[in-house]
């Protein structure tokens, strides 16, 4: 191996998982040279490098790319500081929401979440929202702070859609927090672009989570959703899109979407078309469990939108499974925001193997699926020499156990572009990047 006189570093584990695709490597290595992966192989094929450290984890240990959640709230907040979910969407200013944002997203990469897609949150403040998501994304990238690789949201919805109702109905709204027609909506798809955003956040039907709309509802035109896809794609920038219905998945589709969100309902037609133009679904099943619901009971959620939440899981069980067996793309996301647990996003992996999924093909979806839906997937998401050293080494082996993945104590390293971050080996000090005691959402709010 030819050298380029940046730092090398080879480590070496009783299992290698690239994420490819490919079987895991046994007694694997991965060398990174600077902030790159320079090789990955058997150990017994590094052969000598001259002035490589080597970091040899040991049998116990599995390297794997750093896990992706590309369907997040970090801006929300915990809402039972003002007993009702709904009417903390009034009290919270950005300025705060924010620093949420900052320390959730800081909770995820302790967890081994080494690239986040964050959909801000709506609120009356759509377009300071945006520019608050960008600038956390901004410090973590700059290093300023300690934090994930970051894609940034901004919203461009019709008014009265999903995400609009999710505040209250007479809150008084910014002028452009929501547009309606196809060349309003450029106008306020471009204004989030000049924010910086990653990517543009649609809505193309109702949802679950609000007390004021039904899922089956159709948000948008099939005419506005076009012009919202075509102002980021004309930016380089992607589309994701809020679906709860076969027929808003099909307008998605037809409108040329890079990723639709959720999925409770769907028809063979739909699933049909999902495999024809593999647009990734992100099934969000962590938000849908009674474990998410009963969080969410104590943060202040009504009774009449908890029982809708209990109404749909269900077909969010059965849609899934559909899915599964057509061969639809899946990457994974968990839509966690208000509740209290943050970190906890590879209990969404947990979900796709009970229903049915096989343990690497979870993986892929958190690693490679979800790397190519962001298009990330050149610069991170597996490991493959020439991208960034973004990777995690797990106690244990996930393909046996996929739950050691949420399990803080088995995240034994994590490191973002060839820099350990985190370190909880025996005997390691760098514990994390918040700080050296176990945090829980209660002493944290
Ligand atoms: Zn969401």
């Amino acid at each position: 191996m030819e050298s380029t006189g940046q730092k090398l570093t080879v480590y070496k584990a009783g299992q290698v998982i690239n994420a490819t695709g490919a079987a895991p490597i046994a007694n694997g290595a991965v060398v990174v040279e600077g902030r790159k992966i320079k090789a990955v192989c058997p150990a017994a094929d590094v052969g000598n490098l001259d002035g490589a450290e080597t970091v040899d984890l040991g049998q116990g240990y599995t390297l794997m790319p750093g896990l992706m959640d590309i369907h997040l709230h970090l801006s929300a907040h915990n809402a039972l500081t003002f007993n009702n979910y709904r009417i903390a969407h009034a009290e919270l200013p950005p300025e705060r929401q924010e620093l949420y944002e900052l320390l959730h997203a800081q909770i995820m990469f302790e967890m081994g979440f080494t690239t986040l897609r964050a959909h801000p949150w709506p609120n009356m403040f759509a377009g300071h929202n945006s520019a608050c998501v960008c600038a956390v994304r901004d410090a973590f990238a700059t290093g300023i702070f300690a934090g994930p690789r970051m894609i940034a949201g901004g919203y461009a919805t019709m008014t009265g859609s999903h995400l609009d109702l999710i505040s209250p109905r007479s809150m008084r709204r910014e002028p452009d927090a929501t547009a309606d027609g196809p060349w309003e909506l450029r106008k306020l798809a471009r204004k989030q672009l000049r924010l910086g955003v990653d990517f543009i956040k649609t809505c193309a039907s109702g949802g679950g989570g609000t007390d004021a709309e039904e899922p089956e509802i159709r948000n948008m035109t099939q005419e506005e959703l076009d012009a919202v896809v075509d102002e980021a794609h004309c930016q380089n920038k992607h589309c994701s899109c809020h679906c709860f219905t076969p027929f808003t998945q099909r307008m998605a589709m037809q409108a040329g979407v890079d990723t639709i969100e959720h999925c409770v309902f769907t028809d063979d037609d739909a699933i049909e078309q999902l495999v024809k133009t593999g647009t990734p679904i992100i099934p969000t099943l962590l938000h849908r469990t009674d474990w998410s619901i009963d969080i969410r009971r104590t943060m202040g959620t009504s009774e009449f939108t908890l029982s809708k939440m209990k109404r749909i899981q269900p077909y969010t069980e059965a849609t899934f499974k559909r899915f599964l067996a057509a061969g639809v793309t899946i990457a994974m996301g968990t839509d966690t925001q208000l509740e209290p647990y943050m970190g906890s996003s590879a209990k969404e992996l947990e979900i796709y193997v009970k229903f049915g999924m096989d343990p690497m093909a979870a993986i892929l979806t958190s690693t490679r699926n979800a790397a190519k839906a962001i298009w990330v997937d050149k610069i991170t998401g597996t490991l493959v020499p020439g991208k960034f050293a973004d990777m995690i080494a797990v106690a244990g082996d996930p393909l046996k156990d996929i739950s050691i993945l949420s399990e803080r104590e088995k995240i034994a390293l994590v490191m973002k572009e060839g820099r350990v971050w985190v370190d909880r080996r025996p005997g390691f000090p760098r514990r994390g990047v918040i700080n050296d005691q176990d945090w829980g959402w209660k002493k944290l709010y």
